[in-house]
């Protein structure tokens, strides 16, 4: 052979040596099914801890500004019973959810991304059946359920195979980084002063209605709730953060005419009233 033809010859091999071993190298970054799947899982267990993180200290900020009750403890127990009644329904088993009372006379119910669901006093003393209860504590379940107010808040991130540096940085725990307080401080604003919107809140109040249906109750608390609580004056956040009643009222018979769920409340079963107001004779005081 020549002697030009056979450096041909073995440039020609050392390219095709270097396209089988860019191929080899190719071949091993891309992702499997598997990979992908726990990649994933990986990514929504830490945006589920992000938004835990959240709402355990926009809850930690929000016992700063309300007192948390502890005058009755058959109270407390009571809320957290027939809340985590609703909460069965809720369909976040990655969730724990967390009920406390607050001692203010406002008439008012919180509820912080991952849980954290708070009820005041001045609310429950206006209650008047467990089924009433159940829906409060189920429109809050359902904003969580939602993620009404942390897809608001949180920053939009992207779940892709490029992972970002702040994430490589963040070593995987979280996604959020500095701007935690901010995030904090924004959902606190909402729940405090902006409200989520009239969409949202309808749907909270269908949720409750659902969840109390699923859960036994007669699906007529959340309607009663809502004009209940539209005649009494103590509620200057709540109709500050949320559509004017007879708004609330009307979306909620409409939604309950559509669906076939009677908007009366039937008598409630003995027992349960009678534990109803064995629960709550100290906080009416
Ligand atoms: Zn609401």
């Amino acid at each position: 052979m020549f002697p030009k033809a056979k450096n041909l010859c073995r440039a020609v091999l050392c390219l095709i040596v270097l396209a089988m071993l860019l191929g080899i190298t190719s071949c091993s970054s891309v992702e499997t099914l598997s990979d992908r799947q726990d990649r994933e899982q990986e990514i929504l267990s830490r945006e589920v801890k992000d938004e835990l993180m959240v709402g355990r200290q926009m809850a930690a900020k929000l016992l700063g500004r309300f007192p948390m009750y502890t005058g009755s403890t058959e109270a407390v127990e009571y809320v957290k019973l027939v809340g985590h009644t609703l909460a069965r329904q809720s369909g976040r088993p990655e969730v724990k959810f967390y009920f406390a009372i607050l001692d203010t006379p406002d008439i008012n119910a919180f509820a912080t991304p991952g849980g954290y669901i708070f009820v005041t006093k001045g609310l429950l003393q206006t209650l008047r059946s467990e089924s009433e209860l159940a829906a409060v504590l189920g429109h809050e379940i359902g904003h969580v359920n939602e993620k009404h107010m942390y897809k608001m808040i949180a920053p939009k991130k992207q779940v892709s195979a490029n992972e970002s540096i702040a994430r490589m940085l963040s070593r995987g725990n979280s996604d959020l980084g500095a701007s935690i307080s901010q995030i904090v401080n924004s959902g606190l604003k909402l729940l405090l002063e902006e409200g989520l919107g009239s969409e949202k809140e309808h749907a909270a109040d269908e949720a409750a209605t659902l969840y109390a249906l699923a859960s036994g109750y007669p699906p007529s608390g959340m309607l009663s709730v809502v004009k209940k609580i539209s005649e009494k004056n103590k509620t200057e956040t709540l109709a500050k953060t949320h559509p004017p009643f007879p708004e609330r009222i009307a979306s909620l018979e409409l939604f309950m005419r559509q669906n076939g769920l009677n908007t009366q409340p039937p008598p409630l079963p003995t027992v349960v009233a009678s534990r109803f107001n064995q629960a709550f004779k100290s906080v009416s005081n």
